[in-house]
């Protein structure tokens, strides 16, 4: 009877792992759990780690990028070794992004990254380090309101395509409106660039990262702790923009993600004709 009951348990102490939500959208994220020494996970040729939890668990992040195809995919769950511990069905659905419009002013259109400002905000972008400060909560927002420009729209500057999507959310802003940190984590980047402007980037941990465009102000400093809702700066409209905004990213693992599935914001009220009469739609100024 001994031997049964030890042969019965066996399955009850087998690995499990899971991916959650397990059909997702261009720009969204998914959870992967496994109980089993995992350490990292591959989907259609990106691999990202997984990190060791105090509950025992292992966690990571997959992204799917805004340009991702879509289609029917395995992820696949990797031991130390590299050995496929598991593999799981995912689907990825078309986000059916919109494109937009922007009107700028050729001087607007023509500034230029300073030296060293595309490479400093991709070597951040690329870093993923090992401790969490980020929670399963809703993020915070890093204003109240409402967005003016979602994620994922194809950019197109006075007709033209730029040939780039919208790696993050815009929303209007007073100048000199505080500006605050989403989640906990060490601020990496504080500086005023060209083509950003002013920019504040924040490590959250294990592959999470937050980064804040056009601030006129700053409300922190490089490798200083913020917690969640901490002022990181102050609204303005320096860099690539035309009104004062705020221009906020995430990225899991390097990629740009689209931030409403991480925080609560809704599109703010189209503007009403004055007139009655309805306008083309036009884009509006304040956006990069
Ligand atoms: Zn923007």
């Amino acid at each position: 009877m001994r031997w049964l009951a030890l042969y019965l348990a066996i399955p009850v102490l087998a690995a499990t792992y899971d991916v959650t939500p397990p059909a997702v959208r261009q720009g969204e994220t998914m959870r992967l759990h496994g109980t089993g020494p995992v350490t990292a996970a591959r989907l259609n040729g990106r691999t990202v780690k997984l990190f060791h939890q105090p509950s025992g668990e292992w966690l990571g992040l997959m992204p799917v990028g805004a340009e991702d195809l879509p289609g029917v995919y395995e992820i696949q769950f990797l031991a130390e070794d590299g050995s496929v511990e598991h593999t799981a069905g995912v689907t990825l659905q078309s986000a059916n992004f919109p494109k937009q419009n922007i009107t700028i002013s050729n001087e607007i259109a023509s500034i230029k990254p300073s030296p060293g400002e595309m490479e400093t905000v991709g070597e951040f972008r690329k870093t993923v380090t090992d401790e969490r400060y980020w929670t399963d909560a809703p993020f915070a927002l890093p204003l109240p309101g409402c967005y003016t420009s979602p994620f994922g729209v194809r950019r197109y500057y006075n007709g033209k395509p730029t040939g780039d999507y919208h790696g993050g959310i815009d929303q209007r802003a007073m100048k000199g409106y505080p500006v605050r940190a989403v989640e906990s984590g060490v601020v990496r980047i504080v500086q005023k660039f060209a083509l950003h402007g002013g920019t504040v980037a924040v490590d959250h941990g294990q592959g999470v990262e937050s980064i804040y465009l056009h601030l006129g102000d700053f409300g922190t400093t490089e490798g200083a702790r913020v917690k969640r809702g901490d002022v990181i700066g102050y609204a303005g409209s320096t860099g690539r923009s035309t009104a004062p905004h705020l221009h906020w990213s995430l990225y899991v693992n390097g990629v740009p993600v689209n931030p409403l599935q991480w925080v609560s914001l809704k599109a703010c009220a189209a503007p009403r004709p004055a007139s009655g009469k309805r306008k083309p739609h036009q884009a509006q100024p304040g956006k990069s």
